[in-house]
């Protein structure tokens, strides 16, 4: 950032919590059906409509809750935010205002600035403040593509309105773009972990806006500006970066930054104006008649935080210091759930989790990035990583050939002995055979057995390499060099 600037930004993240049905009615919340099929009279918005709460978006709720390490309000509002949108038919959503499900909470996570090439820098902690997270439901979707006439029509798909969706506000505590991009991971990861949402930017069930403002040293905030359009997290930190750079320059000129609703365009890589939000809305907000307070006890709270898996934090803990891992690489292992679960299977079938840890991180993790995979999808079970390397440790094949070994069985999804049988890979651990081979070389070069005799001890890697050679690279070097050793010295 330049010189003397600094930025302000806040973000508010709509997570669509993984029901089957939706908030206020029993319609399913599939994806991808027939536009309206998925809809009745409480979510068409029908005059007499009754709404009744779903209690799984409650129990979702608070696992997204818990999973951030928030307080639970035991007992919050609906209320009414009224605003006239075509894809919105009541004329209003149901959100919750002043009394939300959770509220003033705080959450810390690790950070780290990126350089050019996107690899990070130092990992420190950051503290943000969550203003709050409030249940609500979704609207419906205006829809133009591949349908005729839309020049003069729009068209509305309302299978989505009454999706239960967390949202989750954070006071303005972010001050790069990399710091929003980290936090925006933690939450989707916590997510994730806790099945509380797919949380996929892609498929739209994870939504985020990031509020960006810049001041000079010292300043108080200035006017911020809501981005939106953000279609991945990391098109989320470009267009924060992209809307620093050009408040900055906008003030410098001698502008001002009017606030404003601005969406990312990845083509042009660059933000621009939706719409301007000079006035402040007026919703109106009001407590939702039709449905009584939320009330969830103590009780209801601690089963389900009794029911969360081992959280992330916790979990990456506990592979530093139960299995001795640097924090890096447990960080690593537990960005996902599916990961950090594969991950423990294969080190306790290789009996050796930092060897486990190793191979996943540097040979696994890479095959599954090329085929758009995630860990509980990989064609190597775990407990095959783990034969993998425990066929190392044993000194049956070489390390380099247990690189190879695990391309094959990714591709083939072949059990490690299997592919080491078929290729003939296995070492020669055979002392007697090596024997031979060694006798064999040190026959063929009686000067660098004579040097070697008289002191130059460094040509112990030359003949190490002849008998490599001469067994195609079967040999077990381990074995190769005692064998050597003794054979030297004559
Ligand atoms: P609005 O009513 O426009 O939605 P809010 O006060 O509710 O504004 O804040 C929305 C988001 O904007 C929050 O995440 C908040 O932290 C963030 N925010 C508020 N003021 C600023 C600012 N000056 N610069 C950047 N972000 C801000
Ligand atoms: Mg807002
Ligand atoms: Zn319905």
């Amino acid at each position: 950032m330049k010189e003397g600037w600094e930025a302000v930004i806040g973000l508010e993240i709509h997570a669509q919590l993984s029901t089957e049905s939706k908030i206020f009615c029993g319609c399913s919340t599939r994806f991808g059906d027939e536009p309206n099929a998925n809809t009745c009279p409480v979510c068409l918005g029908l005059p007499g409509a009754l709404p009744v709460l779903n209690r799984r978006a409650v129990e979702l709720g608070a696992r997204a809750a818990l999973a951030l390490g928030l307080r639970i309000n035991e007992r919050s509002i609906f209320a009414r935010k009224n605003y006239f949108y075509p894809d919105l038919p009541k004329g209003y959503q149901i959100s919750q205002y002043d009394r939300p499900f959770s509220e003033r909470g705080e959450l810390e996570l690790m950070t780290a600035e990126r350089d050019d090439a996107g690899h990070a820098r130092e990992w420190r902690p950051l503290k943000v403040r969550i203003t709050r997270l409030h249940l609500e439901e979704d609207a419906g979707k205006n829809v133009h593509e591949g349908l005729p006439d839309t020049d003069r029509f729009s068209y509305i798909d309302l299978n989505r309105a009454g999706t239960p969706l967390a949202e989750i506000v954070t006071e303005p505590d972010f001050r790069t773009s990399w710091q929003a991009y980290d936090y925006v991971n933690h939450v989707r990861r916590a997510m994730q972990w806790v099945g509380a949402s797919e949380a996929d930017m892609e498929k739209g069930n994870l939504r985020c806006e990031a509020n960006v403002s810049v001041r000079r040293a010292g300043e108080g905030f200035g006017t911020k500006v809501e981005l939106k359009n953000l279609n991945s997290v990391r098109f989320m930190q470009k267009a924060i970066e992209f809307e620093i750079e050009r408040q900055i320059k906008l003030i410098e000129s001698g502008g001002r930054v009017s606030q404003e609703t601005r969406l990312w365009d990845e083509r042009a890589q660059e933000t621009r104006v939706m719409r301007s939000k000079e006035e402040a809305h007026d919703y109106r907000y009001f407590p939702e008649p039709d449905l009584p307070p939320l009330e969830v006890s103590a009780e209801f709270i601690e089963r389900v935080r009794a029911e969360l898996p081992e959280l992330p934090d916790a979990r990456r803990k506990r592979f530093t210091d139960d299995y001795g891992l640097s924090y890096a690489d447990a960080a690593q292992l537990t960005s996902e759930r599916t990961l950090a679960d594969y991950f423990e299977r294969a080190a306790k079938s290789a009996g050796n989790p930092r060897g486990a840890s190793n191979w996943i991180r540097s040979e696994l993790l890479r095959e599954l990035e090329a085929s758009g995979r995630r860990a509980d999808e990989s064609p190597v079970a775990p407990e095959e990583l783990g034969a993998l390397v425990r066929l190392i440790d044993d000194g049956r094949i070489s390390g380099k050939q247990g690189k190879d070994v695990l391309v094959e069985m990714f591709k083939t999804g072949k059990r490690a002995e299997v592919v080491v049988a078929e290729q003939g890979l296995a070492q020669v651990s055979d002392a007697g055979e090596i024997g031979r081979v060694v006798e064999e070389v040190i026959a063929a070069n009686p000067k660098q057995l004579e040097q070697y005799r008289a002191g130059k001890e460094a040509l112990l890697g030359f003949f190490v390499g002849q008998v490599m050679r001469a067994s195609q690279g079967k040999a077990n070097p381990k074995l190769v060099n005692e064998v050597l050793r003794k054979k030297l010295q004559g």
